[in-house]
């Protein structure tokens, strides 16, 4: 269902001001906040006081989790000739303990991302055997291509940074916090990274002949204090139902654009959200999460963890907040949303800032760390700048800072936040925010998200060919396509009814009860209270190798393999769609 605008989202709009947020930025703007530092503290005690001082209810968690703070990494070419380079690792790599270590040097091409999308990626199809190597290559040290890399028997990794400064990073697959079964993805090996100059440099030494070096690391890992902070401002009608906006108070150096303007932002929603709280129909609790940058989301995993039944039987849905408010983000490009909530998602956004947004499908990153428990969701970045001007600056693509390449290094400060820029994106999260907390009958559509399914699984039917036979699959979405477009029409009597109506409630808790089946099959691949790692998830990823077995040899272990996988993922989907279809037909619920 589209929301409707609420009478109330005017007056709240019209309530946001730059003050108190601005104040925030530059306050930020001198603390490097790494998670459970002493500056993020001070960082955490700012947001605490504020809240105290207008009265928004607030509670401090200080779980303790796993935490990788990079403190050093040296790289020295020893043969042909002797050279010391400018170096830095990622969080979560191994330490080699201030230790040196040595291998020969080998370059393998990987390419750096063409697009803000393929930041995530592995390295695909490598062939190559690196034991023992070290091996050079270019792009983030994302999770997947370190993982590639260490899998072939790399002994160490070196990446070339797109540009002049390194970007710092992180390069776990293992998404928060470890358990016993992610713990055997922990990176096993040491990760460094060079700027552009100096890998250019080492990569020609390497492709004209031998190249010895050696290298060491040093990060600070282990489990630690971080804070959670959680504002609540209770509902009028329906309390106990709420909307959870976030966004991570940790950072990479001084995180102005990343993501102090994120944390400005959840503050100033806070302040008009708790000065207009009788005018709130459900609840919104504002998290700010640390362990993003050096714990892969632990802070946001923790809280799935802990508040996990909660989240599964009262999240309407959860906004992210990364990175509003930029230098130059006057457009908003590639922005999150999935398909049920993408007419919220870009209603907010034409309303407020008067624009056309376009985007689409979530990367697996940024904190959404509910898609295994089956919460719908919308944005992550927002404004960002445009293409052309990106292009003619000679910019790459980065995840963050509205694409401005100060993103994770030492020049994203005070000059990276814009002042009228964040005082829009505040005003689209707080609308956002208000209208689903408000909207009766809950602003999502899954008849958008079924439409979503036939197209992926037709285009996987396509790519297979006759390997398997994913009609019956295409069968029951269609159906599923049907039965929602029923409901939603029987909806829209109840849509301007009030928030506690029996009619309304019993809506949506069939919308809850099919996002819990819904996303899940969409997003993830683990268990509904696990947590998939940090690499890209493709749509219905239980059937994507349909798009693969084409390409193998009928009598392979490969294709049968990949068949065997793609029985028990037909088996997923399939029950999920009927499932769904059972939720809708549920006189009862
Ligand atoms: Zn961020």
């Amino acid at each position: 269902m589209r929301a409707q605008r609420d009478p109330q989202e005017d007056a709240v709009v019209q309530a946001v001001t730059i003050d108190a947020p601005w104040a925030l930025v530059e306050r930020f703007s001198s603390l490097v906040r790494d998670s459970g530092g002493k500056a993020e503290g001070k960082a955490i005690d700012y947001i605490v006081r504020q809240l105290s001082r207008w009265g928004v209810p607030h509670t401090l968690h200080e779980p303790e989790l796993l935490i990788s703070l990079p403190k050093r990494a040296r790289l020295e070419v020893l043969t042909p000739e002797k050279r010391t380079l400018t170096s830095k690792t990622p969080s979560m790599s191994l330490s080699t303990d201030g230790r040196w270590q040595r291998g020969p040097l080998t370059y393998i091409p990987t390419g750096h991302a063409g697009g803000i999308m393929a930041i995530f990626e592995g390295v695909g199809e490598l062939q190559a055997d690196v034991t023992g190597q070290v091996v050079l290559t270019e792009g983030y040290p994302s999770p997947g291509k370190v993982a590639d890399l260490q899998d072939r028997g790399a002994r160490a990794a070196v990446f070339i940074s797109p540009g002049e400064r390194i970007h710092e990073g992180i390069c776990t697959s293992i998404w928060g916090s470890p358990d016993l079964d992610s713990i055997r993805r922990k990176p096993r090996i040491p990760v460094l990274a060079v700027n552009k100059t100096e890998g250019t440099w080492l990569r020609d030494l390497a492709k004209a002949g031998p190249v010895k070096v050696h290298y060491s690391t040093k990060l600070d890992e282990g489990w630690r204090k971080i804070p959670v902070l959680l504002a609540e401002i209770r509902g009028t009608e329906e309390a106990e139902k709420f909307v959870l906006l976030h966004g991570h108070i940790d950072s990479w150096h001084e995180g102005v654009g990343d993501n102090a303007t994120g944390d400005a932002t959840l503050l100033e929603v806070a302040r008009v959200l708790w000065r207009h709280r009788d005018r709130l129909r459900r609840s919104v609790r504002i998290a700010w999460w640390s362990g993003h940058s050096h714990g892969r989301y632990a802070g946001s995993t923790w809280f799935a963890d802990t508040y996990a039944l909660d989240l599964d039987e009262n999240c309407i849905l959860h906004i992210n907040c990364d990175s509003p408010g930029c230098r130059w983000a006057t457009v908003f490009e590639d922005v999150f949303w999935m398909s049920e909530a993408e007419g919220i998602a870009k209603d907010v956004i034409r309303d407020v800032a008067g624009q056309n947004a376009s985007g689409g499908r979530p990367l697996r990153a940024g904190d959404k760390s509910f898609s295994n428990i089956g919460v719908s969701t919308f944005y992550m970045l927002t404004s960002t700048m445009k293409k052309d001007l990106a292009k003619e600056k000679g910019y790459y693509p980065v995840g963050g800072c509205g694409a401005n390449i100060a993103w994770h290094t030492e020049d994203d400060t005070l000059e990276i936040a814009d002042r009228e820029h964040l005082l829009r994106d505040i005003r689209v999260y707080a609308a956002g925010t208000l209208r689903a907390a408000n909207s009766p009958v809950y602003p999502l559509d899954f008849r958008a998200t079924a439409g979503e399914f036939v197209r992926t699984l037709e285009r996987y039917q396509e790519a297979a060919g006759d390997a398997i036979d994913l009609k019956p699959v295409i069968d029951e979405a269609r159906a599923l396509e049907d039965d929602l477009a029923r409901f939603y029409d029987s909806a829209r009597a109840s849509a301007t009814r009030a928030v506690s109506d029996p009619d309304v409630r019993r809506i949506n808790e069939k919308q809850r009860r099919l996002a819990m089946v819904l996303v899940p099959i969409n997003y993830t691949r683990a268990g509904r209270f696990r947590h998939d790692p940090a690499i890209d998830v493709p749509p219905l990823p239980d059937l994507e190798p349909a798009t693969k077995i084409a390409a193998l040899a009928q009598d392979s272990e490969a294709y049968r393999i990949t068949r065997t996988h793609l029985a028990r993922g037909r088996n997923r989907v399939l029950a999920a769609l009927r499932e769904a279809r059972r939720i809708i037909e549920d006189a009862q619920a």
